[in-house]
């Protein structure tokens, strides 16, 4: 049974669009697409010359290679879809978790890189997998652009505020909707 929606779908999916339009306004308005086009081009070199055909995290070859958001494409991590903030990552690796006590906060990449090493009894990669994703962010010809901690604040305040609205006018739609109903039944 699908689940009962609530105003914050509507403002999740606000989100999201938001962070995904941002992307392709620094690709002069092209969107990111990892299938075709540039966007393919750009992936395969990605997942083959800087990450050697390897999951970005746990380092194993030959898996299914997903594409993993550093940065994720939500809320409170406001990452852009942008192939900066993209690295590839087998499917196990691909699932980040959730900041113990908290519905909405999610490690970090590189707490969650740090997790899986640990896990793997793999610490000793662990700074070497760090230093690869950090260049790739920061300083390959894909850095991702406005990552300093001033720049995700300001369009974090951007995001909460849509998150906000959005939420707000479903909220209101929902009780304009549910009066409308009243008074067709009181007739
Ligand atoms: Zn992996």
């Amino acid at each position: 049974m699908a689940k009962n929606p609530s105003p914050s779908d509507a403002s999740n999916t606000a989100v999201r669009f938001l962070l995904r339009k941002a992307g392709s306004i620094h690709s002069d308005g092209k969107m990111y697409d990892t299938t075709r086009s540039w966007g393919k081009n750009a992936w395969e070199d990605i997942v083959s010359n800087t990450f050697s055909g390897k999951c970005a995290y746990c380092g194993k070859v030959g898996q299914a290679l997903e594409v993993e958001h550093l940065l994720m494409t939500n809320r409170t991590q406001v990452g852009i879809h942008h192939p900066g903030n993209t690295v590839p990552t087998c499917k196990p690796c691909n699932k980040r978790q959730r900041k113990p006590g908290s519905q909405t906060e999610y490690d970090s990449w590189d707490e969650h890189l740090e997790k899986i090493c640990e896990s793997r009894g793999e610490m000793n990669h662990y700074e070497t997998r760090r230093e690869r994703i950090h260049f790739h962010m920061n300083e390959s010809q894909y850095k991702l652009p406005l990552n300093n901690e001033m720049a995700q604040e300001a369009v974090r305040y951007i995001t909460d505020d849509l998150y906000k609205e959005i939420s707000h006018n479903c909220k209101r739609a929902v009780e304009r909707y549910e009066d409308l109903l009243r008074r067709f039944v009181d007739d």
